[in-house]
């Protein structure tokens, strides 16, 4: 059928990335309808534009609606939203993904299923190219979600050789912004609402592992620009900041442009945390002539602003 506005579905698009990449959708003319079950993603952050739809439901149960593009981020994505519930991160990774690719097959929708940096597990390659086959421990706490999301890859695969459905896979390195919640328990969202409040900041480990940040608006560059890449483009393709950092030097950075009073606390290092993590984003530049622009000092300074104001509501609203 041909609409008179293109229209897409973002799956999980109540959450972080959902709701930054619907914003820009909608501001370039589209029709957004959000498909969530607010697991993780939060009410506060949808848009109140006209063409923004709301279906409250898992991705898992039948999908009734006709579109021409599938953004599939429903997943919960902090290691602790994640270790939560594993058997629903499973079946949203297995019987989720699967649902959205029958949709996409009924619809002849292109689907772009985030995938992530996880399915490289704790890496001997460094930095990470797509052709790495990854070192994941299948049977451990963070299996349901590194595994889980190889089991997505491998289903988009399957059924683009099976039946032709055109799909995309975006291998999304750690990325931190505006619209972040305050206790997802991720790594920026802790180290700057723990900086804010004065409250000590919590270092698994020794501080030495490393990971690379890359802004929320140079992530939704990337996943537009593969969304509307050449059908014969499929990935899976990294999406990541090459800025590399050890997590202390994160927590440095973050006290020193708070203010902060905080001291840092070390706690132990969670089962099977990546010692290190860096993307190669040569197949990137290349298919999609993307690359991030923002470093993590410019990013980290919007981020603090918008968490300072989160937090000012916030206690505006306990004071009521
Ligand atoms: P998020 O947790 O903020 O958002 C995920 C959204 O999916 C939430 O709104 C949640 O309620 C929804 N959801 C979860 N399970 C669902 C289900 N079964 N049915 C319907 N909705 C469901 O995560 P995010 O940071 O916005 O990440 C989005 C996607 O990108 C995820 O798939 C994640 O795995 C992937 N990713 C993110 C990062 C990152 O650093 N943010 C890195 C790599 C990959
Ligand atoms: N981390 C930390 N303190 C925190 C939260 C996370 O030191 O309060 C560490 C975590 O152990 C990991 C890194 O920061 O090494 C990134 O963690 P996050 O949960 O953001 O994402 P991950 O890359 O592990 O999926």
């Amino acid at each position: 059928m041909a609409h008179l506005k293109k229209r897409v579905l973002i799956a999980g698009g109540a959450g972080f990335i959902g709701t930054n990449l619907s914003h820009r959708l909608l501001r370039d003319g589209y029709k957004v309808f959000c498909v969530d079950n607010f697991s993780s993603g939060t009410k506060a952050n949808l848009s109140s534009h006209e063409n923004f739809f709301l279906l409250e439901q898992d991705v898992a149960q039948p999908i009734d609606i006709d579109v021409d593009w599938i953004f599939n981020l429903a997943c919960c994505a902090s290691p602790v939203q994640y270790q939560a519930d594993p058997l629903q991160t499973i079946r949203t990774n297995t019987l989720g993904v699967a649902n959205l690719l029958t949709l996409a097959r009924n619809c002849n929708a292109t689907l772009l299923q985030a995938s992530t940096s996880e399915v490289y597990g704790n890496p001997s390659v460094h930095p990470q190219t797509e052709d790495y086959f990854g070192n994941v421990n299948p049977i451990g706490p963070r299996a349901c979600y590194d595994e889980g999301k190889r089991c997505a890859e491998a289903t988009c695969m399957d059924f683009h050789r099976t039946y032709g459905t055109p799909v995309k896979i975006a291998r999304i390195f750690n990325t931190y912004g505006p619209g972040m919640q305050p206790d997802d328990g991720r790594v920026i969202s802790n180290f700057i609402v723990q900086a804010l409040k004065n409250e000590p900041i919590t270092v698994y480990g020794d501080g030495s592992q490393t990971r690379s940040f890359c802004f929320v608006d140079d992530l939704v560059e990337g996943l537009l620009a593969l969304m509307f890449s050449p059908s014969d483009f499929v990935g899976p393709v990294n999406l990541g900041n090459p800025g590399e950092f050890t997590v202390e030097e994160l927590a440095h950075q973050v006290i020193a442009m708070t203010g902060s009073t905080s001291e840092i606390v070390y706690h132990p290092l969670p089962t099977d945390d990546p010692v290190r993590r860096k993307p190669d984003i040569n197949r990137a530049k290349e298919a999609l002539g993307w690359k991030p622009r923002i470093p993590l000092e410019k990013g980290l300074k919007s981020t603090i602003s918008y968490f300072d104001d989160l937090l000012a509501v916030k206690s505006a609203v306990r004071r009521d």
